[in-house]
Parts: structure tokens; C-alpha cells; sequence
């Protein structure tokens, strides 16, 4: 359905040797956890990095929004996550090069129920795809908006978490306390479990509570907050109604822009801890400034369709990434 696309980044990581795992998870619901999975998984497969996202919602909107409308006959991550089927034969080709899916669908409610009588019922994705760690540079999990047994399923089996925010009152509360709740989790599920970062979304630089919210957020988090931010854009809210990804759907919109440019910076981050040698055990991303996080990477993405380019503006910072929310 999608077109190929061929892409390029300069700075390209060269392949790594296990996936950088990243759980896309926020407690609250409507955030933005789908949206930044499916096209920060399409942004990254862009840049030339094998990405698999795994689908681990049972309101399987990942699935639907890569394209996958809705098929009773499809094995989903229920299959691998109970039954113990090898996770390559539920593995779709999500039709984006260098993408792939394991998709869900609404059986995937049964089995955040039949994991509790399970053994090692927390750790049973994280053995799933344990053999298949190597044959990818990113792998995303969307996570469920609570924190069940698939949450803590994708808490267990990821290197880091990524949190997307919504720019609203009392954001600040909220994401203290899933932070601490994180944290916790380093004690218990997963002692290695980093902050891949926290990610402002639907930011629209028109009203003050947005800015304030940034703002606050920013001075209490710091570097722990991504640079990139995710501009409120309907071009992003109507693109999975197509089924493809905002690149797919209208490259020139914020919403498209503001996903590459996140990609850009969550494979910035990935360089620097090779370079300081702690891929896989660091305490959270974004240790950089703004301008050292963007300044290593000047991606393209062109796609045969259009021919055009999209170079991000590359300049980090709150307003060097976030648009007015206008097409
Ligand atoms: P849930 O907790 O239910 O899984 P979620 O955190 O995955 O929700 P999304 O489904 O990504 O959130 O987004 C919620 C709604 O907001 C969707 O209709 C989506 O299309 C829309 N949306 C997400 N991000 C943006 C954005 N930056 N601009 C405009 N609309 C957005
Ligand atoms: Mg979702």
C-alpha cells in the first residue's frame, strides 16, 4: 500500500548489535503513546534503522494505524505472549521499509487476564523477543494507557521508556509521579530501566498554558525532556485513518517534521552512549545541549513519490521544533 521509501541519514549509526528497546508508555490515555509509536517507528525505518513496533494495546490502534484494518484470522501478540508461538510467524511486514509489526487486536484484553495465573508472568514478552533482538536497531512496544500485566510486560522487556505528555494543567503532577513509579520498577521488574526521554505533545505555541507547561517541565526535568517537540497537527490525527504513517500521508506537515526530527534525535542519543559505553545500563537520554544533540545529524528523507527532501530544522530548542500546528 505505502510506497518504498529510500532514505538517508548522514550520520548514520552503522548497525548495532542488539536493539535499543523502547516502551512508549504513559498511565494517562489520549497522550500520544500510538501516534509517536507508529511514526517515530516509520521516522526511524526512514533513516535507514530496522525497527519493529510491537503492538502490545488491545485496542490494536498501532495495528490499524500501520495499515492493518481489523481480521479476526490474524495472529496477534496473544498468540506468542500465551501460546507460546514463535514470534516470527505473528510478525507482519508493515508495507514501510525497514518496518515491521507484531500487531494485537481486542483478544489481547484476555490475556492481560490469563498472564496473572501465569509463570514468570511479567517477563514473558521480554523472553518472546529475546531471539529476535538482533535483527533490529529499534524496537518500539505501544503500550496500554494503565499499568496492567502487558504494561509491566513491556516495562520488563525494555531498555528504556519513552513518555509522551500531553502540554496540559497539571502535566507536571502527572509525570512526577509516573517517574516515580518507574523508578520503583528498577527495584523490582527491570533494574537497568532507563528514561529514554519525556516527550512534549500536542504542543500549540498559540496558547500560554502550553508554553507554561513546556516551560515547567523543562526547568524541573531538564535534559530529561526531548528537545523535539510534537506540535498539535491534524494532519497527524487524520493520517491513521488512512492507515500509514504522517510521512506517508503528507511529509511537508509540522506533524511529519517534528517526527523525523524526533528520530533524529533519539539516534543522536544512541551514538553518545556508545561513545561513553553505556548503551545499555545509562540513566536517561538527552545528557546533551540542544544544539550537541542535533549538530552530529543532518537527515533526508526522500520519497519517489515527491522527490522533495525534509531536512529538519535541526536546531533543537522549543521553538526550533515545534510548529504552530498549522499544514
Ligand atoms: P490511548 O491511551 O487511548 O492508547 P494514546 O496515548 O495512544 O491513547 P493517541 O491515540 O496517539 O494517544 O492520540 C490520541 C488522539 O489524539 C488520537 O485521535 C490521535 O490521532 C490524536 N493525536 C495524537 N497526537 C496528536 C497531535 N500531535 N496533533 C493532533 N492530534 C493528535
Ligand atoms: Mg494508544
Amino acid at each position: 500500500m505505502f510506497l518504498k521509501i529510500s532514505a538517508k541519514l548522514a550520520a548514520h549509526t552503522g548497525d548495532l548489535a542488539l536493539a535499543r528497546i523502547i516502551a512508549i508508555a504513559n498511565q494517562k490515555g489520549g497522550v500520544g503513546k500510538t501516534t509517536t509509536a507508529v511514526n517515530l517507528g516509520a521516522s526511524l525505518a526512514a533513516s535507514e534503522q530496522r525497527t519493529l513496533v510491537i503492538d502490545c494495546d488491545p485496542q490494536g490502534n498501532t495495528t490499524s494505524a500501520l495499515g492493518f484494518p481489523k481480521d479476526p484470522a490474524r495472529r496477534t501478540l496473544y498468540q506468542t505472549l500465551i501460546l507460546d508461538e514463535p514470534i516470527e510467524r505473528v510478525t507482519l511486514d508493515a508495507q514501510v521499509e525497514g518496518l515491521d509489526l507484531i500487531p494485537s487486536d481486542r483478544n489481547l484484553v484476555g490475556a492481560a487476564v490469563e498472564l496473572v495465573g501465569m509463570e514468570n508472568r511479567e517477563y514473558r514478552l521480554k523472553a518472546a523477543i529475546a531471539g529476535i533482538t538482533d535483527k533490529y536497531n529499534y524496537i518500539l512496544i505501544d503500550c496500554p494507557p494503565a499499568l496492567d500485566l502487558l504494561t509491566l510486560n513491556a516495562l520488563a522487556a525494555c531498555d528504556s521508556v519513552l513518555v509522551p505528555i500531553q502540554c496540559e494543567y497539571l502535566a507536571l503532577e502527572g509525570v512526577s509521579e509516573l517517574l516515580d513509579t518507574l523508578m520503583r520498577l528498577r527495584r523490582t521488574i527491570n533494574p537497568s530501566l532507563a528514561i529514554e526521554g519525556i516527550l512534549l505533545t500536542m504542543y500549540d505555541d498559540r496558547t500560554t498554558l502550553s508554553k507554561q507547561v513546556a516551560a515547567d517541565l523543562r526547568s524541573f526535568f531538564g535534559t530529561q525532556v526531548f528537545e523535539t517537540v510534537i506540535p498539535r497537527n491534524v494532519r497527524l490525527a487524520e493520517a491513521p485513518s488512512h492507515g500509514m504513517p504522517v510521512m506517508f500521508y503528507d511529509i511537508h506537515s509540522k506533524g511529519a517534521e517534528s517526527y523525523i526530527q524526533l528520530a533524529k534525535e533519539v539516534i543522536v542519543n544512541a551514538q553518545k552512549r556508545v561513545g561513553k559505553g553505556t548503551e545499555r545500563a545509562d540513566q536517561g537520554s538527552g545528557t546533551q545541549s540542544a544544539a550537541a544533540a542535533t549538530a552530529g545529524a543532518s537527515s533526508s528523507v526522500s520519497t519517489p513519490t515527491t522527490g522533495n527532501n525534509v531536512a529538519p530544522t535541526g536546531g533543537g530548542g522549543t521553538s526550533g521544533s515545534a510548529g504552530s500546528g498549522s499544514e
